[in-house]
């Protein structure tokens, strides 16, 4: 059995960024990712076709230059030269199947009349639909802004912790304001995982987890053992509770009460010249099969276009390619390519601050066991990151 100081059970950016603290204090580090791929919800695939590249982001698309962790680490990784701006390109709204800025669905009264609660009402202890809704006038809020807020995380969000949302961040002055990177999010998992020396298994599906002897023993569902003084589990919160379930019942217990939603994407790459659509980053269509479309556009390329489709859950083969054939105005054999990935996003809902507060304080006492992922401080990437943080300061002691 693979004798280990740390194992991380899960290569998404939150395991990849934990194990990286790691090997750069000198542990020993395997990382174990079900997936043939690393980097989890960062997943950009590749296609090439007559010499020509081309990428699409099926995940995370954006980072922000509050994202001070993750670009602590990029800077140390010596890929800064890798960022690259997102081009300006409008979000937009689809109503009837015609293409709406965002603008023209607000009803500007009650914009201007709500607007300014902005500077007297706090988030704390408010639900996102209770603030925004006082913020932007209840009508705007359900006709448009609610699903810009359920686009983020491919879920109904009215019930999720306000604070949650959208956070304000100390932000790095020398950085672009949002950005991404040469290649896509997946490249910078790749970049990660390979600079810092780390022993990487992928298709490593973590089935069991032991503790014996004052090590933790794991396995995987195709033979794969490994063993570790300590153990970091960093995958999405249902997976930890199994995991943990023999060893651990009170913290499995503890992540069982978590919900979360499976985002089930669809990227579609066509030729530019096939599709009339104007550019744009992002469209969002209420009451649709789809939560939203993120594009391609942000990143525009001489030969395609891309559009990842974020379906609602339980719909079938032909209903998804229908729809995506309504939308991009184009025949199905006019579709150079298609990819699918199914994503895990988490159910916050109020009263996760205490959850949180409640895991931090059963972990306390657990000196070799580390617990990471999107489903504590927030989902965006730099809650990911400072999650790994802090889990790292607390196993150095
Ligand atoms: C469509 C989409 C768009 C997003 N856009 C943005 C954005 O633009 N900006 C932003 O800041 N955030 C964005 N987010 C949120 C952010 O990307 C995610 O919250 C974050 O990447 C999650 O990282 P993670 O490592 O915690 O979880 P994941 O990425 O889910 O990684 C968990 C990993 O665990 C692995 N795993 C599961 N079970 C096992 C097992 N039994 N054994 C071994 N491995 C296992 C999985 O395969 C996966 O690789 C987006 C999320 C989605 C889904």
């Amino acid at each position: 059995m693979m004798q280990n100081d740390v194992v991380v059970v899960g290569g998404g950016i939150s395991g990849l960024t934990l194990a990286y603290y790691c090997v750069q204090a000198g542990m020993k580090t395997t990382l174990l990712e079900k997936s043939d791929t690393i980097g989890g919800s960062f997943s950009s695939p590749q296609y090439s076709a007559n010499g020509k590249k081309f990428w699409l982001e099926l995940g995370a698309h954006t980072c922000y230059s509050s994202y001070q962790n993750l670009l602590d680490i990029v800077d140390s990784c010596g890929i800064t030269e890798t960022i690259i701006p997102r081009e300006k390109v409008p979000f937009t709204l689809l109503v009837n199947d015609q293409i709406k800025s965002i603008v023209s669905q607000l009803n500007i009264v009650e914009l201007l009349l709500n607007g300014l609660n902005i500077f007297k009402l706090k988030k704390d202890g408010q639900s996102v639909k209770s603030y925004y809704s006082k913020i932007v006038g209840e009508k705007n809020y359900n006709n448009v802004v609610s699903h810009f807020f359920n686009a983020v995380p491919s879920q109904k969000t009215d019930d999720f912790p306000a604070d949650m949302m959208f956070k304000s961040r100390e932000k790095r002055k020398d950085m672009l304001k949002n950005y991404t990177f040469k290649g896509g999010m997946q490249s910078v998992a790749r970049v990660i995982a390979a600079k810092s020396g780390l022993n990487l298994f992928t298709s490593q599906d973590i089935n069991s987890v032991k503790y014996e002897n004052g090590l933790y023993e794991i396995r995987s569902a195709n033979g794969g053992e490994y063993s570790a003084k300590k153990l970091v589990i960093a995958t999405p919160s249902a997976v930890a509770s199994k995991l943990l379930w023999d060893i651990h019942p009170d913290i499995a217990n503890h992540l069982g009460q978590l919900k979360a939603a499976e985002v089930d994407s669809i990227g579609v790459i066509v030729r530019k010249e096939n599709v009339k659509l104007q550019p744009v980053a992002a469209i969002i269509s209420p009451n649709d099969l789809f939560f939203s479309i993120v594009s391609r556009d942000t990143v525009p390329d001489d030969n395609y276009r891309g559009f990842a489709f974020h379906f609602k859950p339980g719909l079938d083969d032909k209903a998804k390619r229908a729809r995506i054939t309504e939308v991009l105005g184009v025949s199905f054999s006019k579709i150079e390519h298609t990819i699918s990935k199914i994503n895990t996003v988490p159910s916050l809902r109020m009263g996760h601050h205490q959850w949180h507060e409640k895991s931090n304080a059963m972990l306390k006492g657990k000196k070799n066991l580390f617990l990471t992922g999107n489903y504590f401080g927030g989902m965006a990437i730099e809650d990911c990151v400072s999650r790994s943080k802090s889990e790292f300061e607390r196993m150095k002691g």
